[in-house]
């Protein structure tokens, strides 16, 4: 089922996601929704808070996007990334690792925005999947940024935060113009 993604101005955006205690149909079927809002909306990520639910719970689908190479370790070995995919990360710890480089980034709640933004090259995860077994793997290139960008989502934080002053400032009147999903109209 493909669900709304909210929009900038949605309060679950800004808040910080609860842990998952148990991983039920409830949580298999919501991240199985999550993938297929995801792949619909063309996107290589998507947190539980941009469903409007603030759970520790995010899916990544790198794929699709063959212009942005991607790397993948497990237990210091090298794996093809595209064979994990989609992930489906719950109460993910993630540890940054390396220099911080920059990249292009867009986020489905805020439609219309992208900007370079810095972030460290690497990352190592720790996460439970679906068959609530703890995982762990280190990731590099466009799978290490959007495993940030989605962690960022599960504590409330976007990459608008991450810009720096001059670039917030210059997307100011596109964040302005977002129009929020009606259902959760703000006041
Ligand atoms: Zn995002």
């Amino acid at each position: 089922m493909i669900l709304e993604i909210v929009k900038y101005g949605h309060p679950a955006l800004r808040a910080r996601g609860a842990r998952i205690k148990k991983v039920d149909q409830r949580i298999r079927e919501l991240a199985a929704n999550m993938i297929e809002t995801m792949i619909a909306a063309d996107g290589c990520g998507l947190a539980a808070q941009q469903i409007g639910i603030p759970l520790r719970l995010c899916v990544v689908d790198i794929r699709e996007v063959q212009n942005r190479p991607s790397r993948m370790w497990i237990n210091s070995n090298e794996v093809d990334p595209n064979k994990f995919m989609p992930l489906v990360l719950i109460n993910p710890e993630v540890e940054t690792l390396g220099s911080e480089e920059a990249g292009t980034e867009g986020c489905l709640s805020l439609p219309g925005i992208t900007a370079e933004i810095l972030r460290p090259a690497r990352v190592k995860v720790t996460a439970t999947n679906l068959e609530e077994e703890t995982i762990q793997f280190e990731a590099a290139g466009l799978l290490s940024r959007a495993i940030q960008h989605e962690f960022d989502h599960l504590n409330g934080v976007l990459f608008i935060d991450r810009m720096d002053l001059k670039t917030r400032e210059a997307v100011q009147p596109l964040l302005d113009k977002i129009t929020p999903n009606k259902s959760h109209f703000l006041h």
